[in-house]
């Protein structure tokens, strides 16, 4: 495999270019990558459309499912023998943090918060993320994907980050539900909407053949797509969510899902309550210690709400104060403390007006 034009970073990652990828790769783990790539790698590869589809995958090192995903494409491609229906550019990111089964490693700046746009700019994961964008958009993509795993139950959905045909259009052939955010910054998915329709999609837990191959078919529709139409979307055939509060624990206070001593007490089926709609007084769990603890809730999106109003403590108990539509809210400690508890939503229509909940 012939390394091309690699540029070293001035700040210590560097991006590793191929104009191929081995057969041999198709059959290796995302853990196990380090041992044939010698860091973030970016393939080039050919198809007959010569606009490009971009399709980047572990952005997180424990979120498996978006390169699975690619090496079925692959070796689809390798078993029929046709060349794919465009080219595919393919950025293939924290291996360092894959090898040890980990979203990101402490030494790292996350790499999907890095991305133009980031609050970190000064860092080395931000260049080597200014790096990939400047090398995607010389080649005028017809569309970004960026595939993920969560930690919590929840369904397959895709976000957006701009509110266009398009990006709907790109969106809907991964599913139904399409969240619309504008927070965190940092986000490939941001960065890729200015120059294409752009897509993140999650893909519910790590490790799943099933989750892979949703995510195999959604790259092979993106790749067989010549256009995207010119009708909009039917109205009943999009779930468009926006995320309203972003909730999340102080880094200096204690939670369990068990009842074990702690400030905060979560119910233990916290993330069953994902994608549902929630009325008011919904019991999320109830304060420990000295009850004097609160959720730090800060604005997710563009709606003029406060945030602080979404959750009251009633007598101890952590009760939703405002109907409100959950993603991501997850039992696993350490999702909590790198990135959040979870996310609050609403409904709205295609213009960002919020839809009142039924
Ligand atoms: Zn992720």
């Amino acid at each position: 495999m012939g390394e091309i034009a690699g540029r070293a970073s001035t700040t210590g990652v560097r991006l590793h270019r191929f104009d191929d990828i081995p057969d041999q790769l198709l059959e290796v783990e995302a853990r196990e990558l380090w041992q044939y790539l010698p860091g973030p790698s970016f393939f080039s590869l050919p198809g007959r459309d010569s606009q490009p589809l971009f399709v980047s995958v572990l952005l997180h090192g424990n979120e498996d499912t978006g390169w699975t995903a690619v090496q079925n494409v692959l070796r689809r491609r390798l078993q029929s023998g046709n060349p794919l229906g465009r080219r595919l550019l393919l950025f293939v990111g924290n291996i360092a943090a894959a090898k040890e089964n980990l979203r990101t490693l402490d030494t790292q700046a996350d790499y999907n918060r890095s991305w133009p746009g980031t609050r970190y700019p000064e860092s080395a994961e931000a260049a080597l993320m200014r790096e990939v964008v400047e090398v995607v958009t010389a080649e005028n993509p017809f569309a970004s994907i960026d595939i993920h795993n969560n930690t919590g139950n929840n369904p397959h959905y895709a976000c957006v980050n701009h509110l266009g045909q398009d990006h709907f259009h790109l969106a809907r052939l991964f599913s139904r539900t399409v969240v619309f955010f504008t927070r965190p910054v940092g986000v490939l998915s941001a960065a890729m909407a200015k120059f294409c329709p752009s897509v993140t999609v999650e893909c519910g837990l790590p490790g799943s053949a099933i989750a892979a191959e949703h995510a195999a078919e959604f790259i092979g529709a993106a790749l067989s797509l010549s256009a995207f139409p010119e009708h909009p979307i039917p109205e009943h055939d999009l779930d468009l969510l926006q995320t309203a509060v972003i909730l999340r624990v102080p880094p200096d206070a204690t939670f369990s899902y068990d009842d074990s001593e702690a400030d905060f007490h979560f119910r233990s089926d916290l993330d069953r309550l994902n994608f549902s709609e929630l009325s008011p007084g919904t019991w999320l769990g109830n304060l420990g210690g000295k009850m004097d603890r609160r959720l730090i809730a800060v604005p997710g999106g563009e709606f003029d709400v406060d945030p602080e109003s979404y959750i009251s403590y009633d007598n101890g108990k952590i009760v939703l104060a405002q109907g409100a539509i959950p993603a991501m809210l997850t039992r696993d400690p350490r999702a909590v403390r790198l990135d959040c508890l979870g996310y609050l939503m609403h409904r709205i229509d295609r213009t960002g007006r919020r839809i009142a909940t039924r």
